[in-house]
This record gives structure tokens, sequence and C-alpha cells, in this order.
């Protein structure tokens, strides 16, 4: 047996497709699936003689995510031909960034690890392409067919620094957590990795601990979901190191990840690394951004994640996880603040937002923040519960009628007759439990304290939810000591 530990590293490149209305080069629409083929023009197609004309909202978008991550943006950019034949590139060559003047350089990423440390991952590049057709493949029919309505769309690729700071399956994941995060408050992209327009390709690689060279990686893709980001990577270091620990090499390859097997599966070798003949695109122009536009965009950047993370933390005294929970949506964020400010319990709001009325809006397909229960009819539940007007059991049956007819808790609980017995009512039910349960009450007497919750069970009943606990106790003390 050997005794090697090895650690392993993990390069990410991540593309996302920008949220234009139109497309990189020409003005089809950009939109996601629909008949094939239906939204294509002469420039998008490859047609000879089209000519593209760059799209000044995706340059925009790719700006400020370079300034949201933190990077130097080149005063002057050009776009490179990248050349090679396939079929879902119908003009021979993609149009992208190439070399040392991408739109943003040299730029990190803040993730924050379980135990609550925060570690700069950092960027090397961002940079602006467009997106490929799509290869549809016949099941067994032998030949394939093409839909070129992807084709040409803007596309966004982030890649991180050599050498990489990503140094698990863990922090992979985080990483690509927290970059969608902040793609979607920028409003940039929609983030759906399960549709494919964010997608993240870890290349992972492993050496001996202690080793000063780096191993050779492997590219990973069809990674739908954060969680086949985790495991591919960790899978993938554990099938590198079985491979030299059998006396064989990694070898330089993408492999695909299998989610039912839970495995990565060889799909192409690379042998050399491909020639792209890269050349600057002769029918574009250079983009030169002035510094004020610049400083414009970068004032117009919202409040981004991890910083609203800690600030709702602090702000409203959250607890870590559910903080990290309501900001990773920016509405839902938007939705607990605007009803914390109006509610006398900041945490309560919290927890009935990420409790009952996310499981209502899971169960229902909605967000959270589009629902019939508006931010102010939760405020109403909280403060009607810190009132003491209703208890926290009746306040489940008051939001589950919120959801449905979209009327405030005020209403519901005036309409339903729900608010909390009176402490004369709770009493004579008190004296009604003791009296139907001698034998209960002598075991009590006798010094069986566990038989209290039964009696307490059975006043709660009797109370259907209306009474408060602390009415319930202190009157059973009182009566228990009168029987
Ligand atoms: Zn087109």
């Amino acid at each position: 047996m050997s005794q090697t530990e090895y650690e392993v590293k993990v390069g990410m490149e991540c593309h996302a497709e920008l949220l234009t209305q139109s497309k990189m080069f020409c003005g089809c629409r950009n939109e996601f699936g629909g008949e094939p083929n239906t939204r294509t023009c002469p420039v998008c197609l490859g047609l000879p003689g089209s000519l593209p004309v760059f799209n000044k909202a995706a340059v925009e978008q790719v700006l400020r995510t370079a300034l949201a991550l933190h990077c130097e943006i080149s005063l002057h950019t050009i776009f490179h031909r990248k050349n090679y034949f396939y079929p879902d590139l119908p003009k021979g060559y993609q149009i992208s960034q190439y070399g040392s003047t991408p739109i943003g350089v040299n730029g990190y990423l803040e993730i924050e690890k379980a135990d609550g440390s925060v570690k700069q991952i950092r960027i090397t590049r961002v940079h602006l392409e467009e997106d490929t057709g799509k290869s549809i493949h016949s099941d067994g029919a032998g030949y394939s067919v093409m839909d070129y309505n992807r084709s040409g769309v803007p596309l966004m690729e982030i890649v991180t620094a050599f050498p990489p700071d990503i140094e698990s399956g863990e922090e992979a994941r985080l990483y690509a957590e927290a970059l969608r995060s902040v793609l979607l408050y920028l409003n940039v992209s929609d983030g759906r990795m399960e549709q494919g327009s964010l997608r993240a390709e870890p290349n992972p690689s492993i050496r001996p601990v202690g080793s000063e060279m780096f191993g050779v990686k492997t590219e990973l893709k069809n990674l739908n979901s954060f969680r086949a980001v985790q495991r591919g990577v960790e899978y993938e270091a554990q099938r590198q190191a079985a491979e030299i620990e059998a006396g064989r090499v990694v070898i330089q390859a993408t492999y695909g990840w299998d989610e039912e097997k839970g495995v990565t599966v060889l799909q192409r070798l690379k042998e050399v690394e491909q020639e792209y003949r890269y050349f600057p695109e002769p029918d574009l122009i250079p983009i030169d951004f002035d510094t004020e536009y610049i400083e414009s965009v970068r004032a117009s950047l919202p409040e981004l994640p991890l910083a609203r993370t800690r600030r709702l933390r602090e702000q409203y005294e959250l607890p870590a996880a559910d903080a990290l929970q309501l900001v990773s949506d920016r509405a839902t964020a938007d939705f607990f603040e605007e009803s914390a400010k109006a509610a006398k319990d900041a945490k309560a709001v919290a927890n009935w937002l990420l409790g009952d009325l996310t499981r209502l809006a899971n169960a229902a397909g909605t967000p959270v923040s589009e629902t019939p229960v508006t931010a102010a009819a939760l405020a109403d539940l909280v403060n009607l519960i810190v009132a003491g007007t209703i208890t926290g059991k009746i306040a489940k049956q008051v939001i589950e009628e919120m959801f449905v007819s979209g009327k405030t808790a005020s209403q519901v609980v005036a309409d339903l007759g729900l608010t909390v017995s009176g402490a004369d009512e709770v009493a004579g039910i008190v004296a009604g439990v003791i009296a139907a349960n001698p034998d209960v009450v002598a075991k009590i007497k006798g010094g069986n304290e566990k038989s209290r919750g039964f009696l307490v069970g059975q006043v709660m009943k009797a109370a259907k939810g209306r009474a408060r606990p602390d009415d319930i106790n202190r009157l059973m003390e009182e009566a228990l000591a009168n029987a």
C-alpha cells in the first residue's frame, strides 16, 4: 500500500449566455429553445458576404461582470477569429477574444466556506465571444441535425488564474454558486445550469502533497448542477490518484460526467494542443472604453451577494445559513428586507419566509417573491404573533389561508376568529382537563413530572392551538397546586 497523499488543484472555465435581447453580431432574437432554426439570419448562419456588428449591451454586461469581479479593464480590446471546423460552427470560426486584452483581467471572486472563512479565487480573464449552434443526435439512426438558434448568442467566458486557488470539489461548487449568484445580481445571466445557459467546466489535476510540479489536468463537461460540479471533481481526483497508484499516467483529455452512474467518462483525448490560427477579426472595429464610462458602470453596480450576506447577518442578526439562503436570490432578499423593515421581529420574518412560505411557494411552483403573500402581509403576520394576538401554531394556519386568498393576516384572523383565547377561557379548559384525569394528576403529585406533558397536550388540543403556551403552563401550575 502506498502512503502517497495527493492534493487536488482545480482551474475553472465558466461560460454564461448573456441576457441580451438580440444575438452578439446580428439582430436575431436571443432566447432559449423554440422551433429549431427559426431565429437565424445570414450573419449567424455564416453566409458569405454577411458582416457582423457587435452588440453594445453584451459588451456592457461583460464590463459589469468584470468590474463586479474586481478586474482591471482593458481600455482597448479587440475580437479574434478562432478557426476550427465543426458542424455547429457554420462560419468555420468563432469570434472570440484572445490574448492579452480581454475586457477584464486579474480579478477575483470570494467564496465563503462552511466554517465561515473567506477565500479569494483569482480570476485571470473575463471575455466576450459567441455561442455555437447545437447538434441534435438521432438515437441510433446514424445522423445528426443542427439547430442554429443558439449560433451567435453572446457568451461570456470567465477563467480562473493559474496556479489554481480551488483545492477541493467543495470549493469548486462554492465558486460556481458564488459566480452564479453574482451573475444573477447583475442581471446578465439567467444562471440555468440545467439548460446550459451557465456552464461550469472544472480542470482538476492532482499532485503528491509537497510536490512543486503540477499534475496533468483533465477537463470535465456535462456538469448540470452545483452538486455535479462537486461530485465530478471529487470523483476525477480519485480516478487520477488510482491511475498513478496503478503505475499508469494521467492522460490529458476531456471527460463527461455521468450523473446517474456518478462517474466520469472519457470523451476526447487531447494528444496535441489544437491549432486555432487566431487572428484579429477584420470585420469588427476595436472597442475603446473611456474611463468615465467605466466609472459610470462601476457606480451602477448593485450590492453584491457576499457583501449583502454579511450585512443581513449583522443588521438583522440572522444565522449565517439563513442569510446565505435569502441572498442566493436577489428578489427573495429584496422581499425579506421589505418585510423585515415593517416587522417587529426580523428573525421571525426570515423563519416564516424560509420555512412555511418557501414550502408553499415551492409546492405551487412560484418564486417566493411572487406569491399572493406580499412582504407587507408577511410583516403583518409576524407582528400579530409578536403582539400575542395569535399563536405560532395558529399562524401556520393563517399563512396557508393568506397564500390561497391573498388576504392580509389581520383579515384572515378576523374572518376565521383565530385570536388567542383569553386567560379565563384557558383556565376553564385546564380545569376541565384536570377534572377528567384524576389518575394522571395523582401521578404528578407522586413525583412523575413526565405526566405533566400529557395534560398540557390535552389542553392544547382542546384549545385548538389558540392558547398561548405561557398561559397554559402558568394556569396548569396553579391548578395542579390547588388540585
Ligand atoms: Zn442572426
